[in-house]
């Protein structure tokens, strides 16, 4: 498997390099043949190339495996290509799948719990994926702004099908979050498409919920979900507050899938404020990395591939429980040392 891995910006670097070497860990003890191959995006390939993002690096990714995506400061970037956005775009990766589980050992306020937020990826209140060219913001006066926000009814259903499948394979149960009772028109586009789709998984359990309440529901008894499917903002939002819940959004791993590409990437952002200290957790990215393998498993029918992703989750669980974590989850050690923690781990298993 050749994998295209993009460190990104602040922190970045950082949890990508514990990323990459866990994958090597993981590559050598399952003999899974993997090829890593760097480049730059984001900040790096400003400096560098003058741009955050080269067409050769999109051309590179359309031909690897997989991406391994860092972070990247789509903040600072107004007049450049946000590369996060770029990959999801041109590979037309449509699903965002972040899951969400609680470890033992480790405390958390709302109980032990295990969901996966499935999140549209490509279209939504993100202005810069919505139009053939430029952006879906107006500036009607410089006092008056307009946000427009696309749905359609073949990204809703995509989107649905992508859910009500993975619901297949855990616990059969879907629940999707939405705001139809205000946005009549887009989110009623977007319920109805997923009320469609759950017509042909009659074995799955399926509830409705207004994304308002969901956050009330998510603080209160997250164990009540498995699978959760919404648009792509409330999606982004959620999935912060998922993963916060299971301990830290540097717990949050989420793979963007297609269908036939998909880029790991860690659900939060750049982390600015923590960059360049050897504080962050990479287990985001490190989770990432095995949704990755398990995702060309499962295309490949390669068990090795999924045996390898299990491993990673199973090696997740147990640096928790033995402590060997960064300070967001109780910890002592700085990334590199929870890295490598964690690469001795996962080949001495
Ligand atoms: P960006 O502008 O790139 O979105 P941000 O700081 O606004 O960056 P996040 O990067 O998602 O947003 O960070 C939100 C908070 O969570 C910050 O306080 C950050 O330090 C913390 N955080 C994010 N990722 C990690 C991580 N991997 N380990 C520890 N803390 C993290």
């Amino acid at each position: 498997m050749n994998l295209l891995v993009l460190p990104g910006d602040g922190i970045g670097p950082e949890i990508t390099a514990v990323a990459a070497d866990a994958l090597r860990a993981v590559s050598d003890r399952f003999r899974l043949g993997l090829h890593l191959t760097d480049d730059v995006v984001g900040h790096e390939s400003l400096r560098r190339h003058g741009t955050t993002v080269r067409p050769e690096v999109l051309e590179a990714a359309r031909k690897a495996d997989g991406l391994v995506l860092g972070p990247t400061a789509a903040f600072e970037f107004r007049d450049q290509i946000n590369p996060s956005m770029f990959f999801r775009k041109n590979l037309d990766l449509f699903a965002n799948i972040r899951p969400c589980r609680t470890y033992p050992g480790l405390a958390v306020k709302a109980g032990a719990f295990d969901l996966v937020v499935v999140r549209e990826n490509t279209e939504g209140f993100y202005a810069d994926r919505n139009m053939e060219s430029g952006g879906s913001e107006i500036l009607v006066t410089k006092d008056v702004a307009i946000a427009m926000r696309r749905i359609t009814r073949v990204c809703c259903e995509r989107i649905a099908r992508a859910a009500f499948d993975l619901a297949m394979r855990r616990r059969k149960q879907v629940t999707i979050v939405h705001k139809a009772n205000v946005l009549k028109v887009t989110d009623g586009m977007f319920l109805d498409e997923c009320r469609k789709v759950a017509k042909e998984f009659p074995a799955v359990k399926v509830d409705e919920i207004i994304v308002d309440a969901m956050m009330a529901h998510a603080v209160r008894a997250p164990q009540r979900f498995d699978v959760i499917v919404t648009t792509n903002m409330f999606g982004d939002i959620l999935s912060d507050l998922t993963a916060e819940l299971s301990g830290s959004l540097g717990l949050g791993g989420s793979l963007n899938a297609g269908a036939d590409h998909a880029m790991a990437q860690a659900a939060h952002g750049s982390a600015p404020d923590i960059a360049g200290r050897n504080v962050a957790n990479p287990f985001s990215l490190v989770l990432s990395a095995a949704l990755l393998l398990a995702w060309h498993g499962r295309r490949k029918k390669l068990k090795e591939f999924e045996a390898a992703a299990s491993a990673i989750e199973q090696t997740v669980e147990a640096a928790i429980a033995a402590g060997e974590v960064t300070p967001d989850i109780g910890g002592k050690l700085g990334t590199r040392e929870t890295g490598a923690a964690f690469a001795a781990r996962l080949r001495a298993a």
